[in-house]
C-alpha cells in the first residue's frame, strides 16, 4: 500500500484535491463512522448505512437524514419548533 503521511483515510487520494481538502474530508469521515443517539430507543446505536440513510442497531429504526449526521441542523430547529 502506498505510503498515506498525515492524512489518514484522505490518503487514497494522493497529492491530489490539496491538503485542506483532505482535512475537511477526514473530518466529514469521521462524523460519518461516529454513532449517534436513536430518536426512538435512545441508545447510541444508530449508524449511517447509506448516503443520507441512518439506521439503529438497537431497535432497527431506520430514518433519513443528513448526509454526513444523522440530523441536519434545519432538522434540528425543526424538531425544536414542534417542541413548544
Ligand atoms: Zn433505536
Amino acid at each position: 500500500m502506498a505510503r498515506t503521511k498525515k492524512v489518514k483515510m484522505a490518503g487514497r487520494f494522493g497529492p491530489r484535491y490539496g491538503l485542506r481538502v483532505r482535512r475537511m474530508i477526514i473530518k466529514i469521515e469521521e462524523l460519518q463512522r461516529q454513532k449517534y443517539v436513536c430518536k426512538r430507543c435512545g441508545k447510541k446505536a444508530v449508524k449511517r448505512v447509506g448516503s443520507g440513510i441512518w439506521e439503529c442497531k438497537a431497535c432497527g429504526y431506520k430514518f433519513a437524514g443528513g448526509c454526513y449526521v444523522p440530523s441536519t441542523t434545519i432538522a434540528q430547529s425543526f424538531e425544536k419548533s414542534l417542541e413548544r
